[in-house]
């Protein structure tokens, strides 16, 4: 089922409110230094930068990982040979899909390229798409709306006009693991 990201960081944010922890967002850990005895953390925060200590630290960073970076732990693997590109979008003429569902279900394959298109709650769209257009794109390259309208055009046909892109972020299918899960008191 595709659900908003927004909806899933509302439901871990309540659970972990009822263990009284608070989510500081716009907060960023800057550098991380250790001794025999705990964990220093910089954090950047809105007021400026502040000093968090501890006797350990989880990084759960994602799979750019800060954490993993500052203590040099290599990250091997294989590079992306795919690069797509997730959106979620408001569409006028859209005559499919109607339903939620996997979104194995609402593949639709054209020419050099893939488009998926899953309904969310609140009447938007979730559009995932890849393609040779997107193969030589950095990942950091912003998603144009021309480029969603071309696939939606390629795909579905004149007729499904794009009207809005709520959010958009391109990502690829690279595989890779940290060579190690802990270094010292940091994890
Ligand atoms: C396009 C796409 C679709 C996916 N679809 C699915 C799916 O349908 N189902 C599924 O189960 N999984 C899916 N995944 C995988 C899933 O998103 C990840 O496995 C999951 O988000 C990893 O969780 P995480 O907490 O490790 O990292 P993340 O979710 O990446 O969270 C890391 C957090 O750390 C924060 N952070 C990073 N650096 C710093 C710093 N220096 N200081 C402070 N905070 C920092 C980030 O802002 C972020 O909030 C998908 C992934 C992608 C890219």
């Amino acid at each position: 089922m595709a659900t908003l990201q927004l909806d899933v960081e509302d439901i871990l944010e309540t659970e972990l409110a009822g263990f009284g922890t608070t989510v500081r967002r716009g907060h960023e850990l800057g550098s991380v230094d250790q001794d025999d005895t705990g964990v220093r953390a910089q954090v950047a925060g809105p007021d400026g930068t502040y000093e968090l200590t501890a006797k350990f630290l989880v990084g759960c960073d994602g799979a750019r990982s800060a954490v993993r970076k500052m203590l040099g732990i290599p990250f091997t693997g294989l590079a992306g040979k795919a690069s797509m590109v997730l959106s979620d979008i408001r569409l006028e003429g859209v005559t499919l899909p109607s339903r939620r569902g996997h979104f194995s279900d609402h593949i639709t394959r054209r020419g050099d390229h893939v488009a998926i298109l899953s309904p969310l709650p609140g009447g938007l769209y979730r559009l995932m798409f890849g393609g040779d257009a997107q193969l030589d794109k950095d990942r950091t390259a912003p998603v144009t709306e021309e480029e969603i309208q071309e696939v939606l055009d390629g795909a579905y046909g004149p007729g499904v006009r794009l009207l809005e892109v709520r959010a958009a972020s391109r990502f690829s299918d690279a595989s890779r693991q940290a060579e190690r899960y802990r270094e010292g008191r940091v994890c």
